[in-house]
């Protein structure tokens, strides 16, 4: 193993690439596997690719790209078996703004060398949805749009809790949540309608499921009302 994976239900597992403290999920089907988020390298999504291939059995089929973010998109080149599904506007990013892909890569630290090598090879769907069941033999994934937050479309990933399971949800966040710091706030984001975001994520999740922010350890339902409650009161100091 090239990372450290955490289990978070019989088939779900998460994990925390050192760079940018980004986390990419794994659901496992009995007919295949889906990557949240690639890490922002192909180095790093090769040793992802080799990890994915000894914890699950196969290669990833799947990819959910939950926002257009560097650090969550980069890598998905490097997994030419597997249909990748992400927003509309994602979509469009990925072939339409290299360069600023590029600039904010760069800035966080990252080799321009293999910046430049990944956006080489990136292929970005020629489609994008918002929402989507994916079929993995023994269990679905959900796909959802909730609304705008951290940018303007961001995805969240739902793997029911499964019969025989531990039998929770798990529910991958993007950085709609992060807890390893504050949420990531730019020019893409819409700070005004994130709080209303974060219910519907709450109202999909429920009260008992695993969250697993875009950054961070894994957080519980207090924890996403609490970011929403600083969101909104943010908020209402910058309309105020
Ligand atoms: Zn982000």
């Amino acid at each position: 193993m090239h990372f450290a994976w955490e289990q978070l239900t019989g088939n779900v597992y998460r994990c925390r690439l050192p760079f940018c403290d980004v986390t990419i999920g794994l659901v496992r089907g009995r007919s295949g596997a889906l990557l949240v988020d690639t890490g922002t390298t192909l180095i790093e999504a090769a040793a992802i690719d080799a990890d994915v291939r000894q914890l699950a059995g196969c290669p990833i089929t799947h990819i959910v790209l939950t926002h257009k973010h560097f650090d969550h998109i980069l890598g998905s080149s490097m997994f030419t078996g597997a249909e990748i599904y992400c927003a509309p506007e994602v979509a469009e990013y990925m072939s339409s703004a290299t360069d600023q892909i590029r600039d904010d890569a760069l800035h966080y630290g990252a080799d321009a060398a293999e910046i430049d090598r990944a956006i080489a090879a990136l292929r970005p769907p020629l489609h994008g949805l918002y929402d989507a069941v994916i079929n993995l033999g023994d269990r679905s994934v959900t796909i959802a749009y909730l609304g705008r937050g951290h940018t303007t479309s961001d995805l969240v990933v739902i793997a029911p809790g499964a019969a025989g399971d531990v039998g929770r949800a798990v529910v991958f966040t993007g950085d709609l949540v992060e807890e390893s710091a504050d949420p990531a706030i730019d020019a893409d984001s819409d700070v005004a309608a994130w709080p209303a975001t974060l219910d519907r994520l709450l109202a999909i999740g429920g009260p008992d499921a695993i969250y697993v922010p875009g950054h961070g350890k894994t957080v519980d339902a207090e924890f996403i009302r609490r970011q929403r409650d600083r969101l909104k009161a943010r908020a209402g100091f910058e309309s105020g």
